[in-house]
């Protein structure tokens, strides 16, 4: 029987791969990280999300971020960046995160009997943010293999999608409603379709309605 594990937060990304994790495996797992971030809205998302999806729900706490590296998900003084300037990412890179959310999530497959790891980062549509590329996703995933004696996989479905490619994702899953209403990709921890105006809640629009638009084209000859 193949096990998975979601690196799951409740929000647009690792929701498609939660539904995509549901049926490429056998038993699925979601597992969320409460780290300091702005909004617990997010976390009860996922927990409701989980529970529709039938797929045993699990938090843990990381709660040291804004103490050793200030970043704007968690140091709740600072301003959010429109954008990322010319010298590095916008500030709403939390240094080290996916690196963590999947050495611990590879701790609990290890503990659950888990060897199959999954995660919504991409590639294609980030601001740069390092620990989103392949090469380190690759490279996680050998140190992980060595530092547990588990030959894990870690699946990343969304690596080369851009967002209007993630949202026919979740259409072809057929959850494309339930990520659109209850997902949580607001900095502002507004579900749905957001603030409106928050870089995040700009990029989840951009490409809904690209995706929107071309399946509109693809409707009408
Ligand atoms: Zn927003």
């Amino acid at each position: 029987m193949s096990k998975a594990l979601v690196v799951f937060s409740g929000g647009q990304d690792s929701t498609t791969c939660l539904f995509w994790a549901r049926k490429n495996f056998d038993q699925v797992t979601a597992l969320a990280f409460q780290y300091g971030q702005r909004h617990y809205n997010e976390l009860n998302a996922a927990r409701e999300i989980a529970a529709e999806a039938k797929v045993p729900f699990h938090t843990a706490e990381i709660n040291l971020f804004s103490r050793i590296s200030p970043n704007a998900l968690t140091d709740h003084s600072m301003e959010v960046d429109r954008m990322a300037t010319e010298n590095r990412p916008p500030n709403t890179l939390v240094e080290g995160r996916n690196m963590l959310f999947l050495t611990y999530a590879a701790i609990f497959a290890k503990a659950h009997g888990i060897d199959q790891i999954v995660t919504g980062v991409s590639q294609a549509d980030y601001s740069g943010y390092p620990d989103c590329r392949n090469d380190f996703i690759r490279s996680l995933n050998q140190t992980l293999n060595l530092s547990m004696e588990v030959e894990f996989t870690i699946h990343t479905p969304l690596m080369w999608l851009d967002k209007s490619e993630v949202w026919k994702m979740a259409d072809d899953l057929g959850v494309f409603e339930i990520v659109r209403d209850q997902t949580v990709t607001c900095y502002h921890g507004i579900t749905g379709s957001g603030c409106g105006s928050c870089p995040s809640c700009l990029l989840r629009q951009r490409g809904l309605e690209k995706f929107l638009s071309g399946k509109k084209a693809v409707a009408t000859p």
